[in-house]
């Protein structure tokens, strides 16, 4: 095989595993921001619900309280029964008292609502306490596991770097510039395959005489219709029962 037509496969498999490896080194702090997002949420959730129980709380002290004054009343318009002068001042004062009393049941009623919600966030409190240092160490343990693929993704990408830069420098100018320049054109491939007369990258069937000088490996040729380098791998036939027998492909 022509050494330049090597050393550009080569060059195609470092860049492509650096492009990948560049992506997910991307990705690392959109994915650590996700992670402290959902123990931010988890955290901000168990707060709200803090608050809310407090302000239960509250709540239900405040129609204790009221329920107090309103009892007050009732005992004071109870001794004014005694007092009233007139039938119709007595049954006034009495539809006053049960008027109060109506309104004693009706806060009541809330207080009771107030006790069962409070039972309520009290479980969901209980239970987002019992997970929280579980969940804040699932999200460090996560993270710490992000960062040390980052650190191995950061390793290789430099090592196939240098190699990459060692390469591409002992290329001839006019092939590396080809290479870079299809590689910027088609999406980071500037090599491909051909197989049985086709360019594999975008399938078309190549002239049998560039197909026979494509097959020989020992010429940089570009292909007609999209531009990459193409370079040839003999076939393994299966049915000879010797795959990789170059010896017999030679002839086909
Ligand atoms: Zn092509």
């Amino acid at each position: 095989m022509h050494p330049d037509l090597k050393s550009v496969i080569e060059l195609q498999h470092l860049d492509l595993r650096i492009a990948e490896l560049a992506t997910q080194i991307e990705a690392l702090p959109g994915q650590i921001r996700t992670l402290q997002a959902q123990l931010d949420d988890f955290i901000h959730a168990h707060e709200e619900r803090k608050k809310r129980l407090a302000a239960n709380q509250k709540e239900r002290k405040d129609l204790e309280a009221e329920i107090k004054i309103i009892q007050e009343k009732i005992s004071k318009h109870k001794d004014q029964l005694y007092q009233v002068k007139t039938n119709e001042q007595y049954r006034a004062m009495l539809k006053e008292i049960e008027g109060e009393e109506a309104n004693i049941r009706k806060i009541e009623d809330q207080v009771l609502e107030k006790m069962i919600e409070a039972e309520e966030i009290q479980k969901l409190i209980g239970e987002a306490a019992a997970r929280l240092d579980g969940e804040k160490a699932r999200v460090a343990g996560e993270i710490k596991h992000l960062e040390t693929e980052q650190q191995d993704d950061v390793r290789e990408r430099d090592g196939l770097q240098a190699r990459r830069n060692e390469i591409a420098g002992a290329l001839g100018e006019s092939v590396r510039s080809l290479y870079e320049r299809i590689r910027g054109a088609r999406g980071g491939q500037a090599v491909a395959e051909v197989r049985e007369g086709l360019c594999t990258a975008c399938n078309v069937l190549l002239r049998p005489q560039v197909y026979n000088e494509v097959r020989t490996n020992e010429a940089v040729q570009t292909c007609e219709n999209c531009g990459r380098i193409m370079y040839y791998v003999v076939p393994v036939v299966a049915a000879t029962g010797e795959p990789g027998d170059q010896g017999t492909q030679a002839a086909v």
